[in-house]
């Protein structure tokens, strides 16, 4: 009997076409962060099977908690037979040194050839145990124990709790995005929301030096680290944004400042798409959070893309955006108080109805097809992983 970790998959069981691409994908991700674990993965349809584990358990369940695509993570017994006697005394064995008065089993039997049904075996096992262990009962609604048994096509497998795992797809298998990643709360929880669903993201974060410090971009570059635990790896982008910053504070009317540097700034991030051959962006944008997230701002500064713009917290209040950054361990790290590029050229008053016109007037005024081409040309990639050293000095 080897004690084994097993994993379900489950809302990707659903997936019927692509079902092979993401169990496939599954285990590449799950062999990536337990690459330093000496360990064995194996899969079949509906499971996945982690052996040669030694004292390392929670270790690897802590990583597998990261892990988006996993149902439930199961310790569990592994015995190489179907032969329900010797499942019984296998049981018996496990249950002999555990004190409980009260139990049930709970079998699967997803190998139809054997011949009893679920509870004719479970019912058989049951009885098994009240025969040679004494003081215990049967307690089919509250039972201390639950024993479960599952009968594969290779084995059985017994164990006793499972463990949630984050649910999602398991990431890549949608495809890759471009997160806009600020220093800001919304912005890291947007991108973990997007990773849950399967998309692959790089980082893309405008920076404006002298205006904006290099504490303001370490900042952005933990919160790709911490991301990066659930994306295998995190590619930041980097765009000097100060030259576009300053011509549109130059040369536009101040209250459609941040209308236009938004607009500039997804013109960027479609082109980095494009480049990445990422299929989406994502952002951190919510409905009425600020003026330029009224409706009628989102649709001026949307209009200068193609490409569709995910905004995964959009319909989230800002409570519960926090809320989802303290889960995350985002939210200490975001409320350290670097100013952003967005915050240094705030104007008082910013439109809050901008007139797609008038942006498209005011842009005539600078150069921006040159500027976007030159940020884009001197742009920097910081490839952040979770082991990546805390100052970033090795990688800056
Ligand atoms: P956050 O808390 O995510 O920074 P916010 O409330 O500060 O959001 P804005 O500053 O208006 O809101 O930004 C909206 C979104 O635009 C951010 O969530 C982020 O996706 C993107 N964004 C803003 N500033 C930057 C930047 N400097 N680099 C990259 N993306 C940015
Ligand atoms: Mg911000």
């Amino acid at each position: 009997m080897e004690k084994i970790i097993l994993i379900k998959y489950g809302e990707l069981t659903t997936k019927k076409e692509n079902i092979n691409l993401f169990i496939q994908t599954l285990k590449e991700n799950i062999k990536y962060k337990l690459k330093d674990e000496p360990v064995e993965i194996q899969y079949d349809k509906g499971r996945m099977f982690i052996r040669g584990l030694k004292d390392n358990y929670d270790k690897v369940i802590a990583k597998l908690k990261e892990v988006f695509g996993i149902h439930e993570i199961v310790v569990c017994y592994e015995i190489k037979t179907l032969d329900l006697e010797e499942i019984k005394k296998e049981v018996l064995s496990l249950v002999q040194e555990k004190e409980f008065k009260t139990f049930k089993v709970e079998t699967k039997r997803s190998n139809k050839a054997i011949l009893k049904n679920s509870l004719e075996i479970s019912s058989e096992i049951g009885a098994f145990l009240l025969k040679n262990k004494k003081g215990i009962v049967v307690d089919v609604h509250n039972p201390e124990v639950v024993i479960h048994v599952e009968m594969r096509n290779n084995g059985t497998y017994l164990y006793f709790e499972k463990e949630l795992g984050l649910g999602g797809y398991p990431v890549s298998t949608l495809g890759k995005g471009i997160l806009m990643l600020s220093g800001g709360i919304d912005s890291p929880v947007a991108g973990y929301m997007a990773i849950k669903r399967g998309v692959k993201l790089e980082a893309l974060y405008f920076e404006s030096p002298p205006h904006t410090s290099i504490e303001a971009k370490n900042k952005v570059l933990e919160l790709a680290k911490i991301l990066s635990k659930y994306n295998n790896d995190l590619k930041v982008h980097v765009i000097h944004f100060t030259e576009i910053q300053e011509a549109i504070y130059k040369n536009i009317p101040h209250e459609y400042l941040i209308t236009i540097m938004r607009r500039m700034m997804y013109r960027i991030a479609e082109i980095i798409a494009s480049r990445s051959n990422a299929k989406i962006l994502v952002n951190g944008e919510s409905i009425g959070q600020v003026a330029s997230q009224t409706l009628t701002s989102m649709k001026a500064i949307n209009e200068v893309v193609k490409i569709p713009v995910i905004r995964p917290v959009a319909c989230f209040d800002k409570l519960e955006i926090i809320d989802l950054a303290k889960k995350i361990n985002t939210y200490e790290t975001s409320i350290l108080p670097y100013e952003d590029c967005c915050t240094i050229f705030v104007p008082d008053h910013p439109v809050i109805n901008p007139k797609a016109r008038l942006c498209e007037e005011y842009e005539k005024r600078i150069p921006y097809k040159d500027l976007i081409y030159e940020a884009i040309k001197n742009h920097e990639v910081i490839k952040v992983s979770e082991n990546t050293k805390k100052d970033f000095d090795d990688l800056l």
